[in-house]
């Protein structure tokens, strides 16, 4: 089932304890269409680059059945950028640069052939140009994900709440979980949020794993745990890619399904921590993914008839 992908497209520089890039792709749709490409072939991009952004990425993005009608390239213009500096624990980070440049005036068109599409994935981007996109669709998608951050909490809190009151699931991390409800507790922080809108709220909390909330039920999925970590960048974002790619693939969004899609999207988190940027799921194997389920299988199964 088609799958609509919109979020930014961009160049990061990010300095880890491991080393440093220079501008390299970034942007967390291009995350989540390589991420999503593992499991359906009918994804939709929406996005906007500049004139200095390699025809390559897209090529190759297309090559890996992403539809690239919607990607606009913006003449004489640059593409967003942004630069991050991790700590030495990798679990937190700063903002360095962020520079909007064509995500400033970002007007999301989308073409008539993507107006089917049965599932959205809002990746990381202004509230209000996700908000745009669902009002620009002439049918509700079966399913509805956002993604979001820090950064619109603070300067766009307004937008993000009334976006938030038109999606299914919200995925957003421990700390900006904390940040939006005021509650330092995830469980009552999940409940507050969950009034802000999203039915099904996902918490990825990095190395510990990834909570998701729905009614009265809770499901953990945990981290693999890996040797090295070396660079988080665009974890969440292939997460999410992984997650809505699993659900447009078997059309089932049921709590139970939503469980397995949660697995597929930590499992592709864990190869995006492997390499730096989108390196290590550029050139991903689905054997390697298939090892890695398994992998993931074996860390939380056990036999324990009774207590
Ligand atoms: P994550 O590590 O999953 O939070 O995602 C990192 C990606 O988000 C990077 O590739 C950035 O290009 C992108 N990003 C960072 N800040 C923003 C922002 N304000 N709006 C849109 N994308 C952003």
């Amino acid at each position: 089932m088609s799958l609509l992908i919109v979020g930014s497209v961009a160049f990061d520089a990010i300095e880890t304890p491991f080393g440093k890039t220079d501008k390299i792709i970034g942007g967390a749709a291009s995350y989540i269409s390589l991420a999503a490409s593992y499991f359906t072939q009918k994804s939709k991009l929406v996005a906007v680059v500049g004139e200095d952004f390699p025809a390559a990425f897209i090529n190759h993005l297309q090559a890996k059945g992403v539809d690239t009608e919607g990607l606009q390239i913006k003449k004489g213009e640059k593409s967003f950028f942004w630069s991050g500096k991790y700590h030495t624990d990798m679990n937190s980070r700063d903002t360095l640069i962020t520079e909007l440049n064509v995500l400033a005036d970002f007007d999301p068109i989308i073409p008539d052939s993507y107006q089917d599409c049965e599932y959205l994935m809002l990746g990381n981007l202004t509230p209000a140009i996700q908000q745009l996109v669902i009002n620009r669709l002439t049918k509700r998608p079966k399913l509805i994900v956002m993604d979001t951050m820090n950064f619109w909490m603070e300067i766009a809190l307004d937008d993000l709440k009334n976006t938030l009151k038109m999606v299914d699931v919200l995925t957003i991390n421990d700390e900006e979980a904390r940040q939006l409800s005021g509650e330092y507790s995830l469980v009552k922080a999940a409940a507050k949020i969950r009034e802000m809108g999203p039915k099904y709220l996902i918490i990825k909390k990095g190395e510990n794993g990834a909570l998701l909330f729905h009614g009265k039920e809770v499901f953990f999925a945990p981290a693999l745990p890996l040797e090295e970590v070396f660079d988080p960048t665009g974890a969440g974002d292939t997460f999410a890619g992984g997650f809505i790619g699993y659900l447009a693939k078997t059309g089932d969004i049921s709590f139970e399904n939503m469980k397995n899609a949660i697995i597929f999207g930590s499992a592709m988190a864990s190869f995006c921590v492997e390499k730096f940027g989108t390196e290590r799921i550029v050139e991903l194997q689905e054997e390697e993914l298939q090892h890695r389920i398994a992998a993931f299988r074996n860390l939380v199964k056990f036999n324990l008839a009774s207590v």
